[in-house]
């Protein structure tokens, strides 16, 4: 056998030697061999990449230094037992894995782990098969590497566009796995990912494989399938149909947390409704975001509005069209009422535009296209439109693709409103209440001028409440400005919290800030997660810190920021 160097990663996991990493990360290598294995022993590792190249090693929106959440390295295990064998080896030592499906996570920390030094799991590199679409019940089933793209140009290629279709968050590229996990949104009728997710499989941290659901009643046995592995064992043929099985309910526990390597899930298509349209609506005044929410509520309620709309402030349509020196020349100051004014004539928008989408055949459209138009007829100056009323590359166009799950990356461009722009999303929850849309809009946008960014923000309409996205873009090249940026974050969730609104996902740098606002009640959610997450996970070896979830072996005040 050949002599093996010793390597030196720029980060070692915590309370693990150079010694101990080392044998570690030979039995790692033994196992998916060494081209699944990258350590990361040099800062020129640690390109930013792009969202088409996203790096595996850190968070490329870096909000604090560059390297400071950034894995030892990188492992890509080729199955479920390779993803056993690694689990077992961590144990002993107490070693920090960080599993990620692709590792794009947006805005929310990319492939960053939350513990310097982590070993991240790319699990989508290797295990990226979609293993079944079925037709007649609607669901497929896929391993983590599996990207919402990957699925729409499956149903394209296979001929079922006319049968079923995905739903995708506003960017293609995330794992329909992932983005599940941490209970992502997208914007057809299916919009809530984890609501549409039916069966996981999940690798434990001892190490044990479980599905979950009806997957956990084993399927009947047969002469063809005696003999394998559990992993490659058939599903029950309910699993995928009906999420809830029996007894305890336990697949939250695995979303937004740390107690598991989840390996395959099922989710559910949604269905070709027979036929599609989407429309804009434009509303001109700031102040009649109130009236707007208050006319969605009932309508989205009732499911008049089928979809998961969105009611899009200015800025984020005039960032998707261009860059801000586009608009003004000096980019360093917020704009004003004026220049939005100015920018929505110029683009022939609203301050406020509310895109959505009807489906079904003809008549169902006419009747639910005839009500709505309705409704929002009550706001002064309301401008309707059809996707063939606006000028090639409108947003509406991009948004009439996501809304019939076509997954685009056009998105992306907002980010690029600024020079080197970096991202950072403020999400949080409200009731769908014109009231607390105005109140929301007025505190996050005095708190970004205060920080002197502008702001950029969308509500996204669930079943009963807004997600309202604050954009928080920056020039990942200005240290000030990244100062300002996380300064603007850590304000905002005090802010929100104290009006009773937390966030519904996060950041790697301010999980523990909102954990610490979910504190109903002497912190007694927390406190629960703490006692599952030593039970479950007595080595502390997973994910430590994700969501603010600390296991006992960790000193929470040595982490936070
Ligand atoms: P995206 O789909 O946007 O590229 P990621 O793959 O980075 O997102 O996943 C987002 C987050 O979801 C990760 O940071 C991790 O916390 C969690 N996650 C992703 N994949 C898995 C998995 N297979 N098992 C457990 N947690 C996962």
């Amino acid at each position: 056998l050949p002599v093996r160097e010793t390597v030196t990663p720029l980060a070692l996991p915590p309370g693990v030697d150079l010694a101990a990493f080392n044998t570690f990360i030979r039995a790692v290598t033994d196992i998916v061999g060494a081209d699944n294995v990258r350590v990361i022993t040099s800062l020129d590792q640690i390109d930013d990449g792009s969202y088409e190249a996203p790096t595996h090693t850190h968070d490329p929106h870096h909000i604090v230094d560059q390297d400071y959440f950034m894995a030892s390295a990188v492992v890509a295990p080729r199955n479920v037992a390779d993803v056993q064998a690694i689990v077992k080896l961590a144990n002993p030592l107490s070693l920090p894995l960080w599993p990620i499906s692709i590792g794009r996570n947006s805005g929310y920390g990319g492939a960053g782990p939350r513990v310097r030094g982590s070993l991240v799991l790319n699990m989508g590199q290797n295990m990226n098969k979609i293993l079944e679409v079925n037709v007649e019940g609607a669901y497929c089933l896929v391993e983590p590497g599996v990207t919402f793209m990957d699925m729409h140009e499956y149903l394209v290629k296979n001929n079922l566009r006319d049968k079923l279709w995905i739903d995708v968050p506003d960017l293609g590229g995330g794992s329909i796995l992932g983005n599940t996990l941490e209970r992502g949104v997208g914007y057809t009728p299916y919009g809530d990912h984890f609501m549409m997710h039916s069966g996981m499989e999940i690798v434990l941290p001892n190490g044990e494989l479980m599905r979950t659901g009806m997957g956990a009643l084993p399927d009947p046995r047969k002469p063809e399938t005696m003999g394998l592995k559990p992993e490659d064992q058939p599903w029950n043929s309910s699993a995928q149909l009906f999420p809830y099985g029996f007894g305890p309910y336990v697949d939250g526990l695995f979303t937004q947390s740390n107690l598991g390597i989840c390996t395959k899930m099922g989710m559910w298509l949604f269905p070709n409704p027979g036929g599609y349209q989407s429309y804009l609506v434009t509303i001109p005044r700031d102040e009649d975001l109130k009236l707007a929410v208050d006319i969605i509520r009932p309508l989205r309620l009732a499911m008049v509005l089928q979809n998961v709309p969105t009611i899009r402030h200015i800025t984020m349509d005039a960032a998707v069209m261009a860059p801000k020196s586009a608009y003004t020349n000096d980019t360093d100051k917020v704009l004003g009422d004026e220049e939005l004014d100015a920018i929505a004539e110029k683009l022939n928008l609203g301050r406020w535009n509310f895109y959505g989408a009807i489906y079904g055949p003809e008549p169902v459209r006419q009747a639910l296209w005839g009500a709505i138009q309705g409704a929002f007829s009550a706001i002064p100056g309301a401008k309707f439109f059809l996707k063939d009323d606006t000028p090639e590359g409108s947003v509406l166009r991009i948004r009439d693709l996501t809304m019939q799950g076509i997954p685009t990356f056009d998105e992306l461009r907002w980010v690029s409103w600024l020079p080197n722009g970096a991202h950072l999303f403020f999400s949080p929850i409200a009731p769908v209440q014109g009231e607390d849309a105005m109140a929301q809009y007025e505190i996050t946008r005095r708190r970004c001028e205060e920080a002197k960014l502008d702001f950029i923000g969308t509500f996204t309409i669930g079943m009963r409440e807004m997600h309202h996205i604050v954009c928080i873009v920056f020039n990942k090249r200005d240290e000030d400005q990244k100062r300002r940026a996380h300064w603007l974050i850590r304000t905002l969730i005090d802010d929100c919290a104290a009006r009773g609104w937390g966030e519904y996902r996060t950041h790697l740098a301010v999980m523990d800030q909102i954990m610490g606002t979910y504190n109903w009640n002497n912190g007694s959610f927390l406190r629960f997660n703490e006692l599952i997450k030593n039970a479950v996970d007595p080595n502390g070896i997973m994910a430590p810190g994700k969501s603010g979830v600390w296991p006992k072996q960790y000193k929470k005040e040595e982490h936070v920021l």
